[in-house]
């Protein structure tokens, strides 16, 4: 079996050469992702903005920015986590990305975090969340750990929604504080998970 760094590494590389979809004829870069392989937390963006399909980076631009200064309240810094998209490719004019382009890239990512196995997933902004559970409403749902079935998921605001709206700024800051203690509770059920203790249908509650 290959170990977790091989395993992301050819993943990262596979992304690079992808030509699934439409978006790496406009693309300049593909986005594979970044950071800590061995994190308990990862955070899943929608896809590659200018900046990004610029450097090949995610999340270097001005929502980045507000993304690192965020991780610093809670102690961390961005090499402390993982930090990828669910598209790789720049869809051009940063439109919505296509139903037939997020089924040809979402393989991608699930392949990621089945090698990272994450404890928590904080998902940025509608698109994000919607891609784990797409009955998910953003604005009810945010700062709310939900069991997906398969993932403990910590839905928040978008930063580049955060950076137009104040109040948006407000709730993704004081979501962003809670990641922490969202974090033990996912581990806390996850450890109750592992030993079985479930509902009677197998499944634990949506929201916790
Ligand atoms: N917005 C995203 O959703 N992802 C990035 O990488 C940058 C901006």
């Amino acid at each position: 079996m290959q170990d977790k760094a091989t395993e992301l590494e050819q993943i990262s590389k596979n992304v690079k050469t992808c030509r699934k979809c439409r978006l790496c004829e406009t693309a300049l870069n593909a986005v594979p992702g970044e950071g800590n392989i061995n994190s308990e937390i990862v955070f899943i963006g929608e896809a590659p903005g200018q900046t990004e399909d610029e450097t090949g980076r995610p999340f270097v631009g001005r929502a980045g920015k507000l993304l690192d200064k965020s991780l610093e309240t809670i102690g961390k810094v961005r090499s402390d986590v993982w930090i990828g998209n669910i598209i790789k490719h720049r869809p051009p004019e940063n439109r919505d990305p296509l139903p037939d382009e997020l089924s040809a890239c979402s393989p991608y990512l699930e392949m990621q975090l089945r090698a990272i196995k994450p404890k928590m997933i904080v998902t940025l902004g509608r698109f994000s969340m919607n891609f784990f559970y797409p009955e998910g409403k953003i604005s009810r749902d945010k700062g709310n750990l939900v069991f997906t079935g398969k993932y403990y998921v910590y839905p928040i605001y978008h930063p580049a929604a955060a950076l137009r709206n104040p109040t948006m700024m407000r709730d993704f800051m004081s979501d962003f504080k809670k990641i922490p203690e969202n974090l033990e509770k996912a581990k806390k059920v996850n450890n109750l998970n592992t030993h079985s203790v479930t509902n009677p249908d197998g499944q634990l509650p949506l929201e916790l």
